[in-house]
C-alpha cells in the first residue's frame, strides 16, 4: 500500500442480516447470516441483527427465539439491541408522511386483477404497474395502497458478488408499493428505513433480493440519502431448481446437532474452501478459522443445487 493509501481514513463496515421469522433456521439462511457476518466482521466491521417480522399472518410464534438460540450455539455474536420490525411501525409512518408531503406517492385502489388486465407486459415479479393512479384513483376497490411514483432514469449499481447492475424502475417495475392496501407496510419500505436508521452501510443478502435494489436505493435517494454497498449470495437451490425453503422439508433445517456440517456445507458452498479436515470442529471455531479466511472475491455469482 502506498503513503496516500496509508494515510485515508477508511471506515469499517456496519453489516447485518435481518431474517423473517417464518420458520426454523435453514441452510439458505445460514449462507445469508454467515456471508453478511464474515464480510463485516472479517474486516473489523460491526454485524446488526434485526428481525423481520413486519408481515404478521406469515410469522411463526417462536421461531425469532429459536433462531437467535441457534445463531449464538453456532458462534455468531451481534452488536447491539436486536431490532424487531413489529416495533417500529409508528417510524415506518413518519417516513411515509415525509414522502407524502412532498408529492411523491399518491393513492391506488386497482385490485390485482385490474393491474394483470391493464398491465402491458409480465415483469419479473408480476405485472408492472402501469401508472393507472398516478393523477388520482380509478380502480374499484375501497381498500388502498401507497404507492410511490418513480421515474425512467436507470438505476445503475455495482453488487460484490454480481457486478454491475442496471434497472429501469419504470419500465420493469413501475411505482411500487410502500404501504399495502391491508394496512401493513411494505418490505422494500422497512428495510431501506431500518437501515438507514441503524447506520448500515454493507447490505450482504440472498440474490432473491437483487431485483428489489434498485427500488430500495430509489428510495434512499427519495430519502436524501447515500445508498450503503450491496454484496448478494448465490442462492441455494434444491433439485427442483428452487430456492431452497422450508417446501424442500427437513433436508436444509439447521440444529444444534447437525450445525458444524451445515456450516461446513455453507463455507464451501461460498466457495471459501474450507479444508476437509476442518469437518471435525465445532461450530465456533470453525466460524473462527473462517473469519481469517474470508475472500469475498471466491464467492462464485452462480445460483445452484446443493448436496447435503
Ligand atoms: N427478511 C428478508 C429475508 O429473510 C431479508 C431482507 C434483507 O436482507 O434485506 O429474506
Amino acid at each position: 500500500m502506498d503513503r496516500a493509501h496509508n494515510h485515508q481514513i477508511v471506515s469499517k463496515p456496519v453489516g447485518r442480516f435481518a431474517p423473517s421469522p417464518t420458520g426454523p433456521l435453514h441452510f439458505g439462511t445460514l449462507i445469508a447470516a454467515l456471508g453478511s457476518y464474515l464480510a463485516a466482521r472479517a474486516v473489523g466491521g460491526r454485524w446488526l441483527l434485526r428481525i423481520e417480522d413486519l408481515d404478521a399472518p406469515r410469522v411463526v410464534a417462536g421461531a425469532a427465539d429459536t433462531m437467535l438460540c441457534l445463531l449464538e450455539k453456532v458462534g455468531f455474536e451481534w452488536d447491539g439491541e436486536v431490532v424487531y420490525q413489529s416495533e417500529r411501525f409508528s417510524r415506518y409512518r413518519e417516513i411515509l408522511d415525509v414522502l407524502d408531503g412532498e408529492g411523491r406517492t399518491f393513492a391506488c385502489s386497482c385490485s390485482r386483477s385490474e393491474i394483470l388486465a391493464s398491465a402491458p407486459h409480465p415483469g419479473e415479479e408480476g405485472p408492472i404497474y402501469p401508472g393507472t393512479c398516478r393523477n388520482g384513483a380509478r380502480g374499484t376497490r375501497k381498500e388502498r395502497a401507497i404507492r410511490l411514483r418513480v421515474d425512467d432514469r436507470p438505476i445503475v449499481f455495482h453488487d460484490g458478488v454480481f457486478g454491475e447492475q442496471v434497472q429501469n424502475l419504470e419500465s420493469q417495475v413501475g411505482d411500487f408499493v410502500l404501504h399495502r392496501a391491508d394496512g401493513m407496510f411494505a418490505y422494500q419500505l422497512a428495510v431501506v428505513v431500518d437501515d438507514i436508521d441503524s447506520g448500515v452501510t454493507q447490505v450482504v443478502r440472498g440474490a432473491d433480493l437483487l431485483f428489489s435494489t434498485a427500488r430500495q436505493i430509489y428510495l434512499y435517494r427519495c430519502l436524501g440519502q447515500s445508498e450503503p454497498g450491496y454484496l448478494h449470495l448465490p442462492l441455494a437451490l434444491g433439485e427442483d431448481g428452487e430456492k431452497i425453503s422450508k417446501r424442500h422439508g427437513d433436508r436444509g433445517l439447521v440444529d444444534s446437532e447437525n450445525a458444524a456440517r451445515m456450516l461446513w456445507g455453507a463455507l464451501d458452498f461460498l466457495g471459501q474452501s474450507p479444508p476437509p479436515e476442518l469437518r471435525g470442529l465445532a461450530a465456533p471455531e470453525l466460524l473462527r478459522w473462517a473469519l481469517d479466511h474470508f475472500h469475498p472475491a471466491r464467492i462464485p455469482p452462480h445460483n445452484r443445487p446443493v448436496t447435503f
